[in-house]
C-alpha cells in the first residue's frame, strides 16, 4: 500500500466512463457523485498502472510516478 503512488485523474479529458472505479479492487475511488474520485490514496499498490491502462480517455496519471 503506497502513500508515495496513487491516481491522479485528469477531469478535462475524462469521461466519466467509470472503467477505473469498477476495475480497481483495492477501493482507491469512490464513483457515487459521477465522476471518480480519489478517496483512498493509501490503498493504491505502488507502482500499479491497471486503471491507467485501461482508462480510454488516457486521464490517468500517478503522484510518485517520474
Ligand atoms: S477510466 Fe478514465 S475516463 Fe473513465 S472514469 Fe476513469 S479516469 Fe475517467
Ligand atoms: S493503480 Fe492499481 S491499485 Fe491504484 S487505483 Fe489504479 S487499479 Fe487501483
Amino acid at each position: 500500500m503506497a502513500d508515495n503512488w496513487y491516481p491522479i485523474i485528469d477531469y478535462d479529458k475524462c469521461t466519466g466512463c467509470l472503467t477505473c472505479a469498477n476495475f480497481c479492487p483495492h477501493g482507491v475511488y469512490d464513483a457515487s457523485e459521477g465522476k471518480p474520485k480519489v478517496v483512498k490514496p493509501e490503498e493504491c499498490v505502488e507502482f500499479c498502472r491497471g486503471c491507467q491502462r485501461i482508462c480510454p480517455a488516457g486521464a490517468i496519471s500517478y503522484f510518485g510516478d517520474s
